[in-house]
């Protein structure tokens, strides 16, 4: 896989995109930082089956609706969901297709987001398209900062102990600070 370089990442300005990564260039899920407390979780929408083990076959799916005037009509994501790539996809896609006509969906391997690279670059594309004017229901935006939450611990490293007694100063801190209190 070329790295990406800042530039690309920094002015992404294309939507996030959900495409295959092929096959070479995938590798094993990587441990996760101890930086929770609580062990990353995501589990199926449809069979509750965690997505973040070692078996990782899971997907995240963007519904957004569908545009007739992409110059005045801003991008509008109405859900985000993960699941079980294959039957649990088909059987949320059918329920949602049967419910709603005007919605589109794209979707992407969670393993993907998983490299660092992809992770920022996610990031990135997240920024940018709502400094451009995206809108995500209220749904949609809680799903993807718990989807974001829950990937980055397998994308960073462990706090070292340095940075963890920082972190507990930083804690008591008020913001205005620079802290969390
Ligand atoms: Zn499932």
């Amino acid at each position: 896989m070329s790295i990406l370089n800042f530039k690309e990442i920094f002015e992404s300005h294309k939507s996030i995109e959900f495409q295959d990564i092929p096959e070479s260039v995938k590798h094993d899920i990587p441990e996760p930082s101890e930086i929770f407390n609580e062990k990353p979780s995501l589990k199926c929408k449809v069979c509750n089956k965690e997505l973040l083990d070692d078996e990782n076959k899971g997907i995240i799916i963007s519904w957004q609706r569908l545009r007739t005037d992409y110059e005045n009509e801003p991008q509008y994501f109405e859900h985000i969901f993960w699941t079980c790539k294959g039957n649990c996809d088909k059987a949320l896609s059918k329920h949602i297709r049967e419910s709603t006509k005007d919605l589109i969906d794209s979707w992407a391997e969670i393993r993907d987001v998983m490299m660092p690279t992809v992770f920022l670059k996610w990031v990135m594309s997240i920024f940018n398209e709502l400094h451009g004017g995206t809108i995500y229901s209220k749904e949609a935006f809680e799903e993807l900062k718990t989807f974001l939450i829950n990937v980055y611990p397998f994308t960073c490293r462990h706090l070292t102990d340095k940075e963890n007694d920082r972190m507990n100063m930083l804690k008591m801190n008020p913001q205005y600070h620079g802290g969390f209190a």
